[in-house]
């Protein structure tokens, strides 16, 4: 329940994509004012439609008290924040940027630098969950940052979020989300193997996947993407690119930090593949679909 002061609060919201269309909606519904912008028109005219502004511009929208900035990748969230007509230059001093993007934490830690020198706050606040926990407002937001920004802007997230977690300082929050997707995507390949094992040695995968669902190896993969394997439902979902984009940053930032990640790496080659044939908007759990095709149960499909 937000109180009257949270619902003060003015919020600017920058993406409104898979994510960030479900999520500022949440906003609204929760009773924030929020001004929007993307630079998909038909986006903002829908969520103009649930009762938010057209902010217009990235100008437009940096008016408000706290942005949330929902964007693909690190080079567009730069751009967002120090281009020419960036969030840098056009936020209010003693405001907060709250970027719930996916990018890279080495240049979160650049961005929040720049907007410091400005008296700008900013948190890095990305998210797991999906379109479903968007839609639901039950995203698990992981934060970098300010404790004290994060507990103002507390009533704006839990609009969003069921879990909120302050991770550590600035970068922090990235830093957890590439973990997060190095265990989701070790964990994808695994039931993939265990899977297509069964399956060439004539067992029935959906025995197995029941059998296993009940001891040790349980999991939200061989649950989610388990079934995935054998409805032969490989129709994103989460799509393969995102997921590379999001292994790459795992693999910077173990770079970084001379972090070897070698079972991330091979995966990312297995994901690499699947792009290069065509088939990189296809749901991530086509790692199966890569290793039945690897064992001879399959010819290859087309993307
Ligand atoms: P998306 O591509 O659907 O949406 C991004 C939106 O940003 C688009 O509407 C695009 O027009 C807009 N945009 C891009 N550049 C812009 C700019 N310069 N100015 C204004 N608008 C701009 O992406 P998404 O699936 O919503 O994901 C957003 C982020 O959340 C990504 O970093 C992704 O990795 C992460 N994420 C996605 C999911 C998922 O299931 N899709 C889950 C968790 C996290």
């Amino acid at each position: 329940m937000q109180t009257d002061r949270s619902r003060s609060i003015k919020v600017g919201f920058i993406g409104l994509g898979v994510m960030g269309r479900p999520m500022a909606t949440n906003l609204l519904k929760a009773g924030f004012t929020v001004a929007v912008h993307d630079l998909n028109r038909s986006a903002v005219t829908s969520l103009v439609g649930q009762g938010a502004s057209d902010a217009g511009s990235i100008g437009g929208a940096a008016s408000a008290d706290v942005v949330i900035t929902m964007l693909p990748d690190t080079p567009d969230v730069e751009t967002v924040v120090l281009g020419d007509a960036g969030l840098a230059l056009s936020m209010r001093r003693g405001s907060t940027l709250i970027d719930m993007s996916s990018i890279s934490p080495v240049a979160t830690r650049r961005f929040a630098a720049a907007l410091a020198e400005r008296g700008i706050a900013m948190l890095d606040a990305p998210v797991s969950g999906g379109f479903q926990g968007a839609e639901a407002g039950t995203l698990s937001i992981m934060v970098g940052g300010d404790a004290e920004a994060l507990e103002q802007c507390r009533p704006v997230l839990q609009a969003m979020g069921k879990t909120i977690n302050h991770i550590g300082p600035t970068g922090a929050g990235q830093v957890c989300k590439v973990c997060n997707q190095v265990a989701v995507a070790i964990n994808i390949q695994a039931v993939a193997e265990s899977m297509t094992l069964a399956k060439k040695n004539g067992v029935d995968p959906g025995k197995v996947r029941d059998a296993l669902l009940g001891g040790f190896a349980r999991s939200t993969a061989l649950d989610l993407h388990g079934q995935r394997v054998l409805d032969d439902n490989f129709a994103a979902g989460f799509r393969v690119d995102l997921q590379r984009k999001d292994l790459r940053l795992a693999l910077e930032t173990g770079s970084a930090t001379g972090t070897p990640l070698p079972a991330t790496a091979l995966i990312q080659e297995l994901y690499g593949i699947l792009a290069a044939t065509g088939r990189g908007t296809l749901d991530n759990s086509s790692l199966a679909l890569l290793l039945q095709e690897f064992a001879a149960l399959r010819g290859k499909v087309a993307g």
